[in-house]
């Protein structure tokens, strides 16, 4: 059989993957975004939305227990956790892995990513009945204004930061986050590549440092995403976050109290790069 491929396309970086499929299994158009499930020989199942590919099954695991697990350690007894975005599950499951969490409400504005997610990722959207679990199909913008010192934790987990998903990175959205969080809070959002995205990542940590006391970043190797390197901007009302408040006993591929130190970059290089001293 003769190779076929999917070629990414990526508005918002400077290379595109190309992929070997061996087969379509879904296409579709929400109100929102166009939505794929291609099969790679080598990734497993791809889930893609507007032509950017946002997981594939062999590699998940990276980028979804450094999204949940630092935040979640971080904090001596996460019990309210809001993901905003995450609607394929992936961020939802690790979060559950923490027996202290009560409830954690996922809201993703796509009800048909949801839908694809379950028919297509059962790794991944396993745990949308754990009765845990609230699901809400609304703009993660528009939810949180509802709310006041309600969650321990809040993770963003969206698309990128282009169209609908960008209000979530601007200094408006996180101080609705800093209210809606308890006095001890922590929020933590993917923030793109370290290299492609820089002028992003650092208005990102400005934005948050507006609103937060503490405010840091850590990174993880995620090889679908361009640029590899991808950061993680973690903003925390109390506790200091670059060490596990708790024991780690929740079942991982990667994630230990070890990685969870060694996923923040070193103080002098964070203030190289956030004062644009480092140069490429
Ligand atoms: N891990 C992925 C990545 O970084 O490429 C993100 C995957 S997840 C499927 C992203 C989700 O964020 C999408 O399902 C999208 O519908 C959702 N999303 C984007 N903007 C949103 C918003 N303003 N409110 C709620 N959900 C949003």
């Amino acid at each position: 059989m003769k190779d076929v491929f999917f070629i990414e396309r990526d508005p918002y970086a400077p290379v595109r993957h190309c992929y070997t499929i061996s087969k379509i299994l879904y296409e579709g158009k929400s109100k929102y975004q166009e939505i794929m499930v291609l099969e790679s020989p080598e990734f497993g199942k791809l889930l893609v939305l507007d032509g950017v590919v946002q997981l594939d099954e062999k590699y998940e695991f990276l980028y979804h227990e450094y999204l949940a697990h630092v935040p979640l350690h971080a904090h001596p007894s996460p019990e309210n956790v809001l993901i905003i975005g995450g609607g394929d599950g992936g961020t939802l499951r690790e979060v559950l892995k923490h027996s202290c969490v009560r409830r954690a409400v996922l809201v993703d504005i796509d009800r048909e990513v949801i839908e694809v997610s379950r028919r297509f990722f059962p790794t991944l959207s396993c745990s949308f009945d754990d009765t845990r679990a609230i699901v809400v199909n609304e703009d993660g913008y528009r939810y949180i204004q509802d709310y006041e010192n309600e969650f321990d934790v809040v993770l963003v987990d969206s698309t990128d930061p282009v169209g609908f998903a960008h209000v979530l990175t601007t200094e408006e959205f996180f101080r609705f986050v800093h209210r809606a969080l308890k006095e001890d809070g922590i929020l933590t959002a993917q923030t793109e590549s370290i290299h492609y995205h820089l002028d992003m990542v650092v208005k990102i940590q400005n934005n948050l440092k507006k609103v937060f006391p503490i405010v840091d970043l850590y990174t993880s190797v995620v090889p679908i995403y361009a640029g590899y390197w991808w950061t993680y901007s973690i903003a925390s009302k109390k506790y200091s976050v670059r060490t596990p408040r708790r024991a780690v006993e929740v079942p991982t591929k990667i994630y230990s109290e070890e990685m969870h130190k060694y996923a923040f970059l070193p103080e002098n290089f964070y203030r190289r790069l956030l004062s644009g001293e480092y140069k490429y």
